[in-house]
């Protein structure tokens, strides 16, 4: 049996492939053709949606792992699909490179990062899939396929975000910078005064964001910003934020508001309080990720930054109004627009928000009351995280939708990469 971070998905497939060779994928691909098979990847299954689920053949890109080449003078890197981004971290940083944004974990493989557009925060920078500069992989005939901005741009732009569908991405080549320090704080504001200043915030800080505590005037802001000549500092302060506070004392938080629902709002008044300003300065991939150790499902989704303010304002309301007991706090990100078919930023600079619970408690209710709102503001969702939209709702929201999809159907004709869930995402 597998299952999910979360373990909301569980599944039990026939059979698990741990290839350790391209030409092993290759093979892999020719058999499940032979056989009439179906194939889903994984990463590492830090997706809430179903999308590495499969009943036939899990594809673990476990045993494939590692740099394949490193180009100093355009500071490109090539990379095995499933290497973790913290092993990635690792070895950019021994090869004085870095990625230029990340995400707030670093646990994921980079293929499973890019196949669902995950993101980091910042206006100056797109979603991970705009630091990929060529893509490598194994079709649904079994043939390597090789695209770039220069190769093949159409396949490229439906490539960089794919979900697994267009086939196997054995390599994935990115633009690196060299590497660099940030200096992160943490800071406790009120709600009004950041949505009154989020541009001008994000304008002077390289990377913003914030989380809301629901049912609260409160938040706790996160800038990062480069920190070439300070010293480092991870000591106590570090320490108590993101293991104590931010993981163990918030699970006790957590379990304590599962057993007794009356209490949220306490709990989440509670966490806004006990919020104070702390600092860290280190390697920023040691920055951008941080421990998530309390379970929790997720739901997030992109919006027009135009309509940003507005909609959040509807989410606080929405929650006012409908004293759902929840005390995860509300993500606030930013992130600039890019030209990726599937992107949920496909053409417009965009904020995402993202809304948890506790993964004990049910969350359909609250999710579909906040997912309304993010629909009627022309909200994308973001695939790995859950949401309720099908193929007719997602063609509507994504421009290039068409496009990606006749991309897919010359790569996969035997639709190999086709599940029951992918299904529902592509086909009415
Ligand atoms: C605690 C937590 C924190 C998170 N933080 C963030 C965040 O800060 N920002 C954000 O945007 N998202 C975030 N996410 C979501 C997460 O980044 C995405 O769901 C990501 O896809 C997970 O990577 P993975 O390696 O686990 O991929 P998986 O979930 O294993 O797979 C995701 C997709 O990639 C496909 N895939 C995997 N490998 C390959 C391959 N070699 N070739 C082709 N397709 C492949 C799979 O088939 C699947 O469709 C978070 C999730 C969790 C659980």
């Amino acid at each position: 049996m597998k299952k999910n971070w979360s373990g909301n998905v569980q599944w039990s497939p026939a059979s698990i492939a741990l290839p350790n060779t391209e030409e092993a994928i290759q093979q892999l691909v020719v058999q499940a053709k032979k056989e009439h098979k179906h194939i889903r990847m994984i990463g590492t299954g830090h997706s809430f949606t179903p999308l590495c689920r499969t009943d036939e053949v899990l594809l673990s890109m476990d045993n494939y792992q590692g740099l394949v080449s490193v180009d100093k003078t355009t500071n490109r890197v090539t990379v095995k699909a499933g290497t973790k981004l913290h092993r990635l971290g690792e070895l950019l940083y021994k090869q004085g490179l870095a990625m230029e944004n990340m995400g707030d974990i670093d646990r994921q493989s980079i293929a499973g990062t890019i196949s669902t557009g995950t993101h980091g925060t910042g206006t100056a920078f797109g979603t991970i899939s705009t630091q990929v500069k060529a893509i490598r992989f194994v079709n649904g005939l079994g043939e390597i396929v090789d695209c770039s901005e220069e190769q093949q741009p159409g396949l490229f732009k439906a490539a960089q975000v794919s979900l697994g569908a267009l086939g196997v991405i054995t390599q994935i080549t990115l633009q690196c910078v060299p590497a660099y320090k940030l200096e992160l704080i943490n800071e406790k504001k009120k709600l009004s005064e950041v949505l009154n200043n989020y541009a001008q915030i994000n304008q002077s800080n390289r990377n913003f964001e914030f989380y809301w505590f629901p049912n609260t005037e409160y938040v706790m802001t996160k800038t990062s910003n480069l920190a070439d000549g300070k010293a480092d500092k991870t000591g106590l302060p570090t320490f108590f934020q993101e293991y104590l506070l931010e993981n163990m004392a918030f699970k006790l938080l957590c379990e304590y508001a599962h057993l007794f629902p009356s209490k949220n709002k306490w709990v989440s008044d509670f966490t806004a309080q006990v919020v104070g300003t702390s600092r860290k300065v280190f390697h920023s991939h040691k920055v951008y990720a941080t421990p998530r150790l309390v379970k929790f499902n997720e739901m997030e989704y992109n919006v027009p930054i135009d309509a940003y303010e507005e909609v959040m304002k509807e989410v606080v309301k929405c929650i006012d109004q409908h004293n759902f007991p929840v005390h995860f706090p509300i993500e606030n990100r930013f992130v600039k627009k890019d030209d990726i078919y599937l992107s949920p930023a496909y053409g417009r600079d965009s904020a995402y928000i993202a809304c948890h619970v506790y993964y004990k408690k049910p969350y359909e209710a609250y999710f579909k009351a906040l997912e309304d709102i993010f629909k009627a503001y022309d909200g994308r969702p973001h695939w790995g995280k859950l949401h309720t939209l099908e193929a007719g709702e997602l063609a509507k929201r994504y421009p290039r939708f068409d496009d990606f999809l006749q991309h897919r159907a010359q790569q996969d004709p035997h639709q190999i990469f086709i599940s029951s869930y992918l299904k529902t995402l592509f086909f009415p």
